[in-house]
C-alpha cells in the first residue's frame, strides 16, 4: 500500500531504504538533562556530561598523536609521506567509512567473513574505537540526530560535536549496555567480540610495527615513519571523521529535507572520501552510495562498486531514490 506524505521529512522517514538496522530506542531517564531549562550548548550543560570526570587515556591519547602530528613536520622523509598517503586510505577509507560505517553500521551491503575481518582490522588502525563501539555510537546518533540522547550534535557546541564529545569517561557496565542496546549483531559476533578486546593490544603494535619497518627495511627512518604513519595519519584522519559529526550538521545545503540539521559538504566529502554528502545519507542512511548528484563525488561507494565487479560485494544497495 502507498502512504501519501504531506510533509517530506514524513516521507522519508517511512521510506524503507531508511529503515535502521536497529530501531531507535526511547530515551531513558539518564540520557536526559539534569534541567531541561539549561540551554544546550552553556557550559553548564556540556560539564553536566562528565558524571565521572575525564576519560584521561583518551585524552592523553589524542594529545600525543596531535604534538606527534607536530613534530612530524620537522622528521619529513618521502617514504614516511608515502606511508602516510597509503595508511590514511587503508585506515579511513576502508577501515572507516566502507567498513565501520556502511558496512557494520548500515549494512549497506555484504561481504564474505574473511573480507569483513579485514575490513573491521583496518578500522580499528584508525584508533576510533573498536567496530562495536563505533557503531553503536553511529546508530545512536541516527537513532537521535540533534535531539538530547545523541552522542556528538553540534546543538550541544561545535566542539562538543567535534571532539570533546569522546572525553567524559564512561563505566565499563556504561559502555558493555551500549554496544548491547545499538549493535547486538556486532556484539555477538565472536570475531568481532575478541577485536573488541585486543583493540588496545593492535594499536600500540602497528605503532611498533611502523617504527621498525622504519628503522630496518627503510634505511633508518624509524621515527619519520613512525610520526607520519601513525601520528600524522591519524591527526588527520581523525579532523575527517570529526568534521562529518560537527561541520556537515552547520555548513553545506540540503538535498532532502530530514528532520536534522545534516547538510552536503564538499570540503568535507573530499576530506572523508565520500562521507561529506552527509544529508544524502541521513535522508537515505541504508544507501552504500552517498554522492546522490552528477558532481558528489563519492570514492568509498566506487570502491564498493569496484568490490562488486569483482565480485566480492553482494546485495549492493545503490538504488538511489526517484523523488
Ligand atoms: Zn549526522
Ligand atoms: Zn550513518
Amino acid at each position: 500500500m502507498n502512504t501519501t506524505y504531506t510533509d517530506p521529512a514524513d516521507a522519508i522517514a517511512h521510506d524503507p531504504m531508511n529503515e535502521p538496522v536497529v530501531p531507535p530506542a526511547d530515551l531513558v531517564a539518564s540520557e536526559l538533562p539534569a534541567d531541561s531549562n539549561i540551554p544546550l550548548n552553556s557550559w553548564q550543560s556540556v560539564r553536566s556530561r562528565f558524571p565521572h570526570g575525564i576519560n584521561w587515556v583518551v585524552a592523553g591519547w589524542l594529545a600525543v598523536m596531535h604534538a606527534g602530528a607536530v613534530a612530524a613536520l620537522f622528521y619529513f622523509t618521502w617514504a614516511g609521506f608515502f606511508t602516510f598517503l597509503a595508511l590514511h586510505f587503508v585506515t579511513a577509507c576502508l577501515g572507516v567509512t566502507l567498513g565501520y560505517h556502511r558496512l557494520f553500521s548500515h549494512g549497506s551491503f555484504k561481504v564474505v567473513p574473511p573480507l569483513k575481518y579485514f575490513f573491521a582490522m583496518c578500522g580499528m588502525l584508525s584508533a576510533e574505537g573498536s567496530p562495536a563501539f563505533w557503531v553503536a555510537t553511529h546508530r545512536k546518533h541516527h537513532a537521535l540526530s540533534d535531539q538530547e540522547g545523541d552522542p556528538h550534535s553540534p546543538l550541544h557546541g561545535f566542539w562538543w560535536s567535534h571532539l570533546l564529545w569522546l572525553q567524559p569517561k564512561k563505566t565499563n557496565e556504561e559502555v558493555t549496555a551500549m554496544l548491547k542496546r545499538w549493535a547486538p549483531d556486532i556484539w555477538k559476533d565472536p570475531g568481532h567480540r575478541i577485536m573488541h578486546y585486543l583493540y588496545p593490544v593492535i594499536l600500540v603494535g602497528s605503532g611498533v610495527a611502523l617504527y621498525l619497518a622504519g628503522e630496518y627495511l627503510m634505511g633508518g627512518i624509524g621515527l619519520s615513519v613512525l610520526l607520519w604513519g601513525l601520528c600524522m595519519r591519524m591527526t588527520v584522519v581523525y579532523h575527517g571523521t570529526w568534521c562529518v559529526n560537527s561541520a556537515t550538521h552547520v555548513w553545506g545545503y540540503r538535498n532532502y529535507k530530514t528532520r536534522d540539521q545534516s547538510r552536503n559538504l564538499w570540503w568535507v566529502a573530499l576530506l572523508a572520501y565520500g562521507e561529506g554528502w552527509h544529508n544524502n545519507h541521513h535522508a537515505y542512511q541504508r544507501l552504500a552510495i552517498h554522492g546522490h548528484r552528477w558532481w558528489e563525488l563519492d570514492i568509498t561507494y566506487r570502491v564498493i562498486w569496484l568490490l562488486k565487479k569483482l565480485h566480492l560485494a553482494s546485495g549492493v544497495q545503490d538504488q538511489l531514490p526517484t523523488r
